[in-house]
């Protein structure tokens, strides 16, 4: 399973969030403290992040280990972005090890992150998925229902494919949306701004742990988790 994180906030560098916590995304990449799944993300990274006056997010992804990326840690530090979408792999057996398989995905739009694994087999044909990995498919198929219809579509692939592990982590430079489904997703909320991370990277007591199955929707205007096993949820 893959580690990944979000931050919708004030902006912060992608060093501080992605590089400099005592349990970052960098050391989750080799020592993750809560993995299920796997024991190490060594098959490539990627960061999605909104910067002023551009619609698109930038994205930066390889297909090498966080670690051993020297020029990504330079410049981290002199890139700071208020919506983030940040990921470290650990490629599922059978799947491409290229960068095209790393997250985050994107169609311009949104960036979407998938921590887990999923038949594909069970997936609906789509369009212009950036790779064949089973997590592209599956950014595809959310892109084409759109943001709003991500828990939708996490119940019916899971309905699906009751095997599948369904973490989702997207954002569209307003509003963070992740599910939790089959790997564990916590929640740190500040007065700065609000991270959600497969699990927390530092031991401040303030992050939470949040409920298997569940939708979180993040704006500026506040944080809704909704149960995804309730007919009725959103
Ligand atoms: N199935 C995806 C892949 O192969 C995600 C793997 C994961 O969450 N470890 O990249």
């Amino acid at each position: 399973m893959c580690r990944h994180l979000a931050w919708l906030g004030r902006p912060r560098t992608l060093a501080e969030l992605v590089l400099e916590p005592p349990s970052s995304l960098l050391v989750q990449s080799y020592a993750p403290r809560r993995q299920r799944h796997g024991t190490m993300n060594a098959d490539g990274w990627g960061v999605g992040f909104w910067t002023p006056g551009r619609a698109a997010p930038a994205r930066w992804r390889s297909a090498r280990p966080l670690w051993a990326e020297p020029s990504f840690a330079s410049v981290a530090p002199s890139l700071s972005s208020g919506c983030v979408v940040a990921a470290v792999r650990s490629a599922t057996a059978g799947m491409p090890l290229e960068e095209s398989a790393a997250a985050p995905f994107t169609d311009g739009r949104v960036l979407l992150s998938h921590n887990g694994r999923v038949d594909r087999n069970v997936l609906p044909a789509v369009r212009d998925a950036e790779s064949t990995v089973d997590s592209a498919l599956l950014a595809a198929l959310v892109f084409d229902r759109g943001l709003d219809a991500l828990g939708d579509v996490v119940r019916e692939v899971g309905q699906a494919d009751p095997g599948a592990r369904l973490n989702l982590l997207a954002a569209d430079g307003a509003r963070l949306l992740a599910t939790s489904w089959g790997d564990t997703l916590s929640m740190l909320v500040t007065p700065d701004g609000t991270a959600l991370a497969s699990e927390p990277w530092d031991d401040d007591p303030a992050w939470t742990d949040v409920p298997d199955r569940s939708l979180v929707v993040v704006t500026a205007d506040g944080i809704a988790v909704t149960p995804l096993d309730r007919q009725d949820a959103a």
